[in-house]
């Protein structure tokens, strides 16, 4: 047993250098987080030697009575935690779990009403790029330009107008708290199907610290990576009336063998979101994401519907800085050692290369263990850094700023060995 440092080298250097990259960086991608130990024990595990095509006691292969007990472990736990009928943990991602309900029951060409990508929405909700758009006849919705809040009316009227047999809700840039409920009315009132995707929030619903579209949707389907802090992967709930037409939509449908060292690591975490801790973190996300988001306001910066009632929020710089593109920002972030991305904002006015918004997220800087305290240092060195740009101060701006963030990492440091 040749360990990878001397059987690959240049693979372990690489990892290596990204272990000291997660140390080093404050990480603010809303959509990234830093998971368990315990999760990449169970992903490093035997468990990826085997094949499990099929579901707990209907495989296709032999030797599955152990992979069957975790598979159903996973179920039970997800079901547990989201009081869903029916769970599915075999997605390999978020658009995998997609996929699998657009194809569990709608004929292709069906139109869906999803939410307009450029107002937060996601690729696999009708981006012309991605098999969603490809597949199915998307028309959209969107938020106010003046509020950023989603027009429920408006929704309402194009429901009515368009008839879709599918409304999608869910989003990847979008800070506030969607009415699920409201949704649901929208889609029965019109005979729709409700879709709720909630790759980024999930954590947050299965803590009650945002509202769940579980009563109201007849399929939701999350990410486990994101705000639920478990290994990559994704993740279907739904009423019991879809639940095999889910699953064949699955396997065989849009998967073949399910990566069983992901389901258990799945499993492990969800136990863990099962937990009194998993509320307290998942409240202390809010917080910092809150805070964060008044320290960049006091510093005179405009936010998309102007806060966060959730993990992120989207700074629009057309308004204080608008000389300035999200890529540059990105770009020069880095290179003080904070990680963002960049972002089109709703009614933007560059190509998406180039974006008008910088998406701040705080999951990972919470499982860390910053408080809001940290949330204000971090806005300072943030804007810091872009006011600077262009500037003749600018190298000694990201100096400064890299200095302080190592200060913070080093404080907090992650609970990972090489
Ligand atoms: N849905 C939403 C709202 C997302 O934000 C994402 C990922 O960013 C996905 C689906 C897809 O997840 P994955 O990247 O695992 O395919």
């Amino acid at each position: 047993a040749t360990p990878l440092k001397a059987l690959d080298p240049e693979i372990y250097a690489a990892i290596s250098s990204e272990f000291a990259r997660q140390q080093s960086h404050i990480e603010l991608i809303a959509s990234e987080n830093f998971t368990y130990p315990a999760v990449m024990e169970a992903q490093g595990s035997v468990l990826t030697n085997k094949y499990a095509e099929g579901y707990p006691g209907k495989r296709w292969y032999g030797g599955c009575e152990y992979v069957d007990k975790i598979e159903t472990l996973a179920i039970e736990r997800a079901k547990k935690l989201f009081g869903a009928e029916h769970a599915n943990v075999q997605p390999h991602s978020g658009s995998q779990a997609n996929f699998a309900v657009y194809t569990a029951v709608l004929p292709l060409g069906a139109k869906i009403l999803g939410m307009n990508l450029s107002h937060g929405g996601h690729l696999t909700h009708g981006n012309p790029a991605n098999f969603s758009g490809k597949q199915y006849n998307f028309v959209q919705y969107g938020v106010r330009e003046d509020t950023g809040l989603i027009d429920y009316d408006e929704l309402a009227a194009i429901a009515a107008r368009e008839k879709p047999a599918m409304i999608t809700v869910g989003a990847s840039a979008y800070s506030r708290v969607i009415d699920f409920a409201r949704m649901g009315e929208i889609a029965r009132s019109v005979g729709a199907l409700l879709f709720a995707d909630i790759a980024h929030i999930a954590g947050l619903v299965a803590a009650g610290v945002h509202p769940s579209p579980v009563p109201h949707a007849d399929f939701v389907t999350t990410t486990t990576h994101k705000t639920l802090r478990g290994p990559r992967g994704g993740l279907i709930l739904c009423k019991a009336a879809h639940a095999k037409a889910i699953d064949s939509a699955m396997f065989p449908g849009g998967q073949g063998g399910p990566l069983m060292h992901v389901i258990a690591a799945k499993a492990v975490c969800f136990a863990e979101c099962l937990k009194p801790d998993f509320k307290i973190y998942s409240e202390q996300i809010v917080k910092n994401s809150r805070a964060l988001a008044a320290a960049m306001v006091k510093r005179g910066y405009k936010l998309v519907s102007g806060g966060s009632d959730n993990h992120l929020f989207l700074v629009d710089l057309r308004a204080n800085l608008p000389e300035l593109t999200a890529k540059k920002a990105q770009e020069t972030l880095d290179l003080a050692n904070i990680t963002c991305n960049k972002n089109t904002v709703p009614f933007e006015t560059r190509s998406p290369f180039q974006a008008s918004g910088i998406r701040l997220g705080t999951p990972a800087v919470t499982s860390r263990g910053f408080l809001e305290a940290e949330m204000d240092e971090i806005a300072g060195c943030i804007d810091l850094v872009l006011k600077a740009i262009g500037t003749d101060k600018e190298a000694a701006a990201i100096a400064e700023s890299k200095q302080r963030v190592l200060a913070l990492t080093g404080r907090h440091p992650l609970p990972y060995k090489l």
